[in-house]
């Protein structure tokens, strides 16, 4: 049976100012690497059997049956600073199936291109395919890998470098940059057409913009604030990177931190730390307050409309901080919040950035009652030990069943993926086939991965990250 993508083309019915129609410009070899066959299911795709097929479809050298494709237009603020023109510069929408979006990234120049060479080498198609199956896999939304494939073409970076394309299943491509694209060109009919294919698509309950505004904030002040509890730090939350329906979108030098430090900055890019650990709920609210600022002029009475948006952004901390307490208030074990329970967090977060604990094993280590050989402060951490364990006294859930349900024993670390980077463009896929295996079950702990639960050695340890290109 042939490959059948049952398309909708909702996005390419909006008004053509929004995008450019573009096709994926085919590639020499195209070699499928991977592909996610229960999201395939998922979506209603069928006959995938025929790998042949798939890399030509998934490597963009073959446009399949109902697909319209076309490059998406977006500004941006990229660190703080304003940019006009962006847009899918590598990438292609070939339409939606069963609500959700289907790219191709990495397929070839568009109209938004700018320099650019419109391609992506293998190493970033492959961080995004696991990285953002790793975070599906940890219960935080987030985009889908469906396909990755080698192209048989090299793309030129530092060096000649084998390239690939990633194809990204997301429920929608809209971000905050897309809004900003319609403001700066004073479009207000289009930010009324796009806010309303918005609601429809994400937020079919909001009754109104402000209503809206409401909802993406309150589904990025999760989002955040989940990424917090499992230690990742997205990298480049430029106004672009930053999508209306509330998922992790663009995997570029994302990282999981090992040791835990507020201030840990990976992106090979991010000189002054703009997207620290630490600084992501600061500048989810200064992304909100940006798309806010968009939807002023859908808005009767402006100064009206200035007040009430303000008044959402203002309690966007407040919104950020109850859900990370509720999160790490789980990671100890507990259930309800009482008064005191964020000072018995800080105080252990504090005692594990002065040791440079690892994040992941130590609150893995807490049922365990094993905490203890991840703090070299063992007297700090055996005072609050006692202290954890009076609270615990009172907890009505049975706390360890708890701490393992949200302390991951499994991350995709750093110095994992770089080695299965180093061994796929050496055509050894088996480090990337077993990363996903153990991924995929991150919270239980299986004794044939446990070397992958091992933090990195100082030899193995990245120290920076760098963006997709
Ligand atoms: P990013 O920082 O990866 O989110 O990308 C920022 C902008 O640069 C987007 O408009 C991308 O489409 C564009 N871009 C990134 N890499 C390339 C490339 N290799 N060729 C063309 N455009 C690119
Ligand atoms: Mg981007």
């Amino acid at each position: 049976m042939s490959l059948n993508i049952p398309f909708q083309n909702t996005y390419a019915r909006l008004p053509d100012r929004f995008f450019a129609k573009q096709a994926p410009t085919p590639v020499r070899a195209p070699k499928l690497l991977a592909f996610n066959a229960p999201l395939a299911a998922s979506l209603g795709i069928t006959g995938t059997d025929d790998d042949a097929q798939l890399a030509q479809v998934f490597s963009g050298s073959a446009v399949p049956d109902g697909a319209e494709p076309l490059a998406q237009l977006y500004s941006g603020h990229q660190f703080g600073n304003w940019n006009p023109q962006l847009g899918d510069g590598r990438a292609v929408l070939l339409g939606e199936t069963n609500g959700y979006d289907i790219q191709l990234k990495g397929s070839g120049t568009t109209p938004y291109s700018r320099r650019g060479d419109g391609r992506s080498w293998l190493g970033p198609v492959l961080r995004e395919y696991v990285v953002s199956e790793a975070m599906h896999a940890l219960g935080i939304p987030t985009t889908r890998a469906l396909a990755a494939v080698s192209t048989g073409e090299d793309v030129f970076r530092e060096r000649p470098m084998p390239g690939g394309v990633m194809t990204r299943v997301a429920s929608s491509h809209i971000r905050v940059g897309t809004f900003q694209a319609l403001y700066a060109r004073k479009d207000v009919e289009g930010l009324e057409t796009l806010v309303n294919f918005a609601i429809n698509r994400h937020y079919p309950d909001a009754q109104s913009v402000t209503e809206f505004l409401a909802s993406v904030i309150a589904a990025q002040a999760e989002l955040i604030a989940r990424w917090m509890s499992v230690g990742f730090i997205h990298g480049v939350m430029n106004t672009d990177n930053c999508a209306i329906s509330g998922e992790t979108i663009d995997y570029g030098p994302c990282a999981f931190m090992d040791a835990y430090n507020p201030m840990q900055v990976f992106s090979s890019i991010d000189r002054h730390g703009r997207y620290a650990y630490d600084n992501q709920p600061g500048i989810i609210v200064w992304n909100m307050a940006q798309l806010a600022t968009t939807l002023v002029p859908l808005m009767p009475d402006g100064e009206a409309a200035v007040q009430s948006f303000s008044a959402l952004v203002h309690d966007m901390p407040n919104q950020i901080a109850a859900h990370q307490t509720r999160l790490f208030a789980a990671k100890i074990g507990l259930t309800e919040v009482r008064q005191g329970d964020q000072t018995l967090i800080d105080d252990l977060l504090d005692l594990m950035t002065k040791d440079g604990a690892d994040f992941t094993n130590t609150f893995r280590a807490l049922p365990a009652g094993s905490a203890m050989d991840q703090i070299a402060d063992r007297d700090t951490f055996a005072a609050w030990e006692r202290r954890w364990s009076d609270r615990l006294q009172t907890e009505p859930q049975n706390p360890q069943a708890t701490m393992r349900a949200t302390n991951p024993a499994l991350i995709p670390r750093n110095h994992r993926i770089e080695e299965m980077i180093g061994a796929a463009i050496e055509g050894d896929m088996a480090p990337f086939e077993r990363l996903m295996a153990a991924l995929a079950t991150p919270f239980s702990d299986p004794a044939e991965f446990s070397d992958l639960t091992r933090p990195p050695l100082e030899t193995e340890r990245v120290h920076q990250t760098f963006c997709g290109t």
